[in-house]
């Protein structure tokens, strides 16, 4: 029988505990390394739209001198890349102060009326996949009325039917409130390629979301509710089958969320351990199919020549880039040179719905220097990529799960019906 504990944790899992935001900025020393990797700063060459005139903006809040809304402007202009981390020699953990930090700047200068209520709208809709699908089929009826920029943002609506679930499943894997709605494929292509491996998978459709959403939104409270209810599930499933059950999301962001839920409840008496213990049985899905698992599947896809976007949640925080890199290339795809590996798409959660001019600029940077005119589709990681992408190009977006998923389900079906042929 698998166990998840038969497999490795990702190096770079998120360490627990809350360390003061004063004590994380004094690691910042000014070198200012961190500005040529930060997306808004390469945008708009602002300093206070980089990481460390972000850092400064807080330490002036922290100190008690002047700070107002334009600090907050800055600072929700951030897309919590964590480029700047990966690049910072001091090892600035950046996204800790942020986290601390800007809610209370929030509260001290309230945001504009018109972004509070987008914030809660979109806060308060799109972790339920019920109000998600809702909106989509509302903004369906009436595309016409949309400006052309946000029609073709406008992702189909998918359904399917459910599966039952397996009796004893090795692994859970969240439904996802906007994939649930817009792709809920992925999971199905997931559990085809985990089953190969051995793994039995089992889709958990409440609680859908894993709380990302409103954690990056600095909804605190929304946030708790979906990681309480999500460590609440896991402690009762793993109950009832008897051992521990490993926890997967396709989505990098998600992955990485359900990751650092230890650190969410670092201070809490009542979740801390629990979320801690929870946090350990997060896998991302590449370390679980392994090279040997897809080698040559690529045959069986309509497409050999890929695009590989790392999403930053994959580059930045789960640190499986390479792993999902080596499968690719296991299963026999060319991977075209990309100039810059790690640039944001500006995608970011409902950060491009908040910033939607600034996220397509974003999204025309990165696109205008990827080679697009020899591929046949790009491949990420990570749902809001995804979409990010697909609303900037014709080329085909797909999750690299979706493509080897259903590259052995071709394969599949073409050697049952070759057997038959022959037969
Ligand atoms: S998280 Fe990303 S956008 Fe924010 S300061 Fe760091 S590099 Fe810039
Ligand atoms: S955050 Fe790191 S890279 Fe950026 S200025 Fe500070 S020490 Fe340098």
């Amino acid at each position: 029988m698998l166990t998840v504990t038969d497999r490795p944790v990702t190096e770079g899992a998120a360490a627990t505990g809350e360390v003061s935001p004063e004590a994380l900025l004094r690691r910042c020393v000014h070198c200012g390394f961190c500005l040529a990797t930060c997306p808004t700063y390469r945008l708009l060459g602002e300093e206070n739209d980089s990481p460390r005139g972000r850092l400064d903006l807080m330490a002036q809040f922290l100190d008690g001198g002047p700070s107002g809304p334009e600090a907050l402007r800055h600072l929700d202009r951030c897309l919590e890349c964590r480029a700047c981390e990966t690049t910072c020699p001091s090892g600035v953990a950046y996204h800790r102060v942020l986290a601390q930090v800007r809610p209370r700047l929030a509260v001290r200068h309230p945001r504009p009326l018109h972004r509070r209520l987008l914030r809660c709208l979109l806060g308060r809709l799109l972790p339920w996949p019920e109000r998600t699908a809702a909106l989509l089929d509302l903004a369906g009826h009436f595309a016409f009325l949309l400006p052309g920029g946000l029609r073709r943002r406008l992702p189909p609506r998918r359904l399917l039917p459910r599966r039952p679930p397996p009796a004893a499943p090795d692994l859970l894997v969240l439904g996802g409130c906007i994939q649930s709605v817009t792709h809920p494929q992925t999971n199905r292509d997931l559990a085809t390629l985990l089953a190969a491996g051995g793994w039995s998978l089992e889709e958990l459709e409440h609680p859908a979301c894993c709380g990302a959403l409103n954690a990056h939104l600095d909804q605190r409270p929304l946030a708790e509710d979906h990681m309480k209810a999500w460590i609440r599930t896991w402690e009762q499933r793993s109950r009832a089958v008897g051992r521990p059950l490993g926890i997967l999301a396709v989505a990098s962001g998600c992955a990485l969320h359900l990751r650092e839920y230890g650190d969410y409840f670092a201070t809490d008496p009542a979740w801390g351990a629990r979320a801690r213990a929870f946090a350990a049985a997060v896998r991302d899905p590449a370390e679980l199919v392994t090279p040997d698992q897809v080698r040559g599947l690529a045959r069986h896809s309509p497409w050999r020549r890929l695009v590989f976007h790392v999403p930053c949640t994959l580059a930045h925080g789960l640190g499986t880039g390479e792993r999902v890199r080596a499968l690719l290339e296991a299963a026999g795809f060319t991977l075209l040179p990309d100039p810059d590996p790690w640039r944001c798409c500006g995608a970011a959660g409902a950060w491009s719905l908040l910033h939607p001019r600034l996220a397509r600029r974003l999204l025309e940077a990165r696109l205008a220097r990827l080679p697009l005119a020899e591929a046949d589709a790009i491949v990420t990681a990570n749902l809001g990529c995804q979409l990010q992408l697909a609303s900037g190009t014709d080329l085909p977006v797909v999750h690299w799960v979706e493509l080897l998923g259903a590259a052995q389900v071709r394969g599949a079906a073409q050697g049952t019906s070759a057997g038959r042929r022959s037969r």
